[in-house]
């Protein structure tokens, strides 16, 4: 099962980036093209014929799948950048850190009014990523069908941030 070879396959790295923390490494998966190809299908399974517009993907992991699931759906792909780096014009979106804040940004021609979007990224923590990621695709008038990640730490306790944009949440492994 995709599921449980994924799960083989993520590696545990502790003390990364900071004493304490056991960072979720993803290249493992990125050097095993079969099992990148049953982890785009296993999410075209999941979203079920579900009708999307585009998927925006948060940087920098979150390009990876979110990439390859746009090419597989045949729809554009957004990218979601930290501050300074897209280049036309941006809107923004701030939000807590354990330590700090952060500022992610979008293109403002990214889609169209309406446009329903789908959100990836590789990790799904305590969900300030991607709740600032859907503040910034309502903020230019798209609408978030649902959200995909590789990975959750916490499914539940994070669900809860997420459902007032959309109940269709997909996380591989959990
Ligand atoms: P959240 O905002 O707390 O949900 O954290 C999720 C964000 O942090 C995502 O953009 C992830 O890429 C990143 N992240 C947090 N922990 C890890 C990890 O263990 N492995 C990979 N990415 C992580």
């Amino acid at each position: 099962m995709v599921i449980d070879e994924l799960k083989a396959v993520i590696r545990d790295i502790p003390d990364f980036p900071k004493p304490g923390i056991v960072f979720k490494d993803i290249t493992p998966v990125l050097q095993n093209q079969e099992l990148c190809t049953a982890i785009v299908e296993e999410f075209v399974d999941r979203l079920n014929g579900l009708e999307i517009d585009a998927i925006a993907g948060v940087e920098s992991r979150g390009f990876l799948f979110g990439m390859m699931l746009a090419n597989k759906l045949n729809i554009p792909f957004i990218p979601i950048r930290k501050q300074g780096k897209l280049p036309s014009k941006t809107i923004g979106e701030s939000y807590k850190l354990e330590y700090g804040q952060a500022t992610i940004e979008m293109h403002e021609d990214a889609f169209t009014a309406g446009s329903r979007i789908l959100i990836h990224d590789d990790l799904l923590a305590t969900g300030g990523t991607v709740v600032a990621a859907s503040k910034l695709i309502e903020k230019l008038e798209g609408v978030v069908v649902g959200y995909a990640f590789v990975i959750s730490l916490d499914f539940l306790q994070s669900l809860g941030r997420l459902t007032r944009f959309s109940d269709n949440i997909i996380a591989l492994a959990r």
